[in-house]
């Protein structure tokens, strides 16, 4: 892999490491909370610590089919030990009677393990003799026998304020009997796409023209985002128009993003109108694609300018305005997945730049991760995107790599699937 150690190359980008904290900084998490009960709470921020107000599980039961006994009734020299059967536990109806000396109950599993009981023999591993059951080479003391509180006790915390909630919270808040939950209250994000040559689909192209994509897969990340959107539409390279889009945004969200319209020296009066409308701050960071990017305020809204490109919007999306959406939505930072792979393809790359280039990601034969780029890197490819399931990240100075390398690669997370 040829490296380049030449920080000058293009002296006023800005490394995205270096700029994302400056950008969070910007930033602070929303205060308002709400109650929502289960079913409305997949994809919301817990606003609250949880801790079980009951011991899982809440009663000793079995894990298996079969029969409840005490163990030290076995008779420890012989392989085999009969016990007199005298009832049964099932599911949601345990057994009624008392434990009894050298005897048994039937058992399924999650029935209660009636006290005076303690281990659990599984059927296929005992016989019916008449009246008795006979237990063939025991397990040890406690087999099969899922104790009280042996998951979690009451008042250990569970679910932490912070995290968001998915199935397996679902299942857990269900599990421990909580109804409803606090969460932070939803963010919501207005977005429209700028630019003369955008047509929304549906419509007849002229020349010159081409479909606005942007909205579509904007609209695709903050679905996933789990944020509430509003949909602007395509604001045609006017500045009175763009004015009023901006107004209208701002006082509707939240969050305001746009997409296009930011790069250097074109369409001037964005930047004029944004000036005056608000505070922001045009970055030119060392990534591609996505060099250019705008964030500030306008009135109570935070703003994000992504630039037009279709694969540069989702890839600023991905590594700047997604972080900030986290932070806004009140969700604990959550370190990326990152793994090594060794690339089946080569990798064109200039120095100067972290590139974000497409990937698909795969097992080989011998059990070891490799990547392949998905052909045609341009920032313009949006099928770069969609072939992908992974990034595969080249460092700033870094130039072309041969097929063999070893990279980095970060798989697509939910935001992007
Ligand atoms: P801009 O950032 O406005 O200079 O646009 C850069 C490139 O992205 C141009 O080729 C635009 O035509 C294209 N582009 C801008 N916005 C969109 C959009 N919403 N959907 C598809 N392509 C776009
Ligand atoms: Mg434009």
């Amino acid at each position: 892999m040829s490296v380049k150690a030449d920080p000058c190359s293009q002296p006023s980008l800005m490394h995205p490491d270096q700029a994302i904290p400056l950008l969070l900084e910007q930033v602070s998490p929303v205060s308002d909370t709400e109650v929502v009960t289960l079913p409305h709470a997949l994809g919301r921020v817990l606003a609250e610590n949880l801790a079980s107000c009951i011991d899982l599980p809440p009663f000793d039961n079995s894990s298996m089919d079969g029969y409840a006994f005490r163990f030290a009734d076995l008779q420890q020299q012989t392989e085999q030990t009969a016990l007199r059967l005298i009832g049964s536990s099932f599911a949601g109806h345990g057994f009624q009677g008392e434990a009894q000396a050298n005897s048994c109950i039937r058992i399924m599993t999650g029935a209660p393990v009636p006290a005076g009981y303690d281990t659990v023999q599984m059927q296929e591993e005992t016989q019916v003799q008449g009246e008795s059951i006979l237990i063939n080479h025991p397990k040890g003391k406690g087999a099969n026998v899922r104790c009280r509180g042996e998951e979690l006790t009451q008042g250990t915390q569970v679910l932490n304020a912070g995290i968001q909630i998915g199935a397996a919270e679902l299942g857990v808040l269900a599990t421990i009997g909580v109804s409803q939950v606090r969460v932070y209250r939803q963010l919501k994000v207005a977005f429209f796409s700028t630019g003369d040559e955008l047509r929304p689909v549906g419509s007849e192209l002229a020349p010159g023209q081409i479909y606005d994509s942007n909205r579509y897969s904007i609209q695709g990340l903050l679905s996933r985002a789990n944020v509430e959107w509003l949909d602007l539409g395509v604001i045609a390279d006017d500045p009175e128009a763009i004015r009023h889009a901006f107004r209208h945004a701002a006082s509707q969200s939240d969050l305001v993003l746009t997409s296009g319209g930011v790069s250097v020296g074109e369409a001037d009066f964005t930047k004029q109108i944004l000036d005056e409308e608000g505070q922001i701050t045009f970055w030119k960071l060392a990534i591609k694609p996505g060099k250019p990017f705008a964030m500030g305020r306008i009135g109570q809204a935070i703003f994000c300018g992504l630039p037009g490109n279709p694969v540069s919007s989702m890839v600023t999306f991905y590594k700047l305005v997604w972080p900030i959406l986290n932070k806004m939505q009140g969700l604990t930072p959550v370190e990326p997945l990152m793994l090594d792979a060794t690339l089946t393809t080569p990798v064109r790359k200039q120095p100067g730049r972290v590139e974000y280039q497409r990937g698909i990601l795969s097992r080989n034969p011998q059990g070891e991760l490799e990547v392949a780029i998905t052909g045609s890197q341009g920032s313009g490819m949006l099928t770069s995107m969609s072939l992908a399931n992974c990034f595969v990240l080249l460092e700033q100075y870094q130039g072309d790599a041969p097929a063999g390398t070893k990279v980095t690669v970060e798989p697509f997370n939910s935001v992007l699937c």
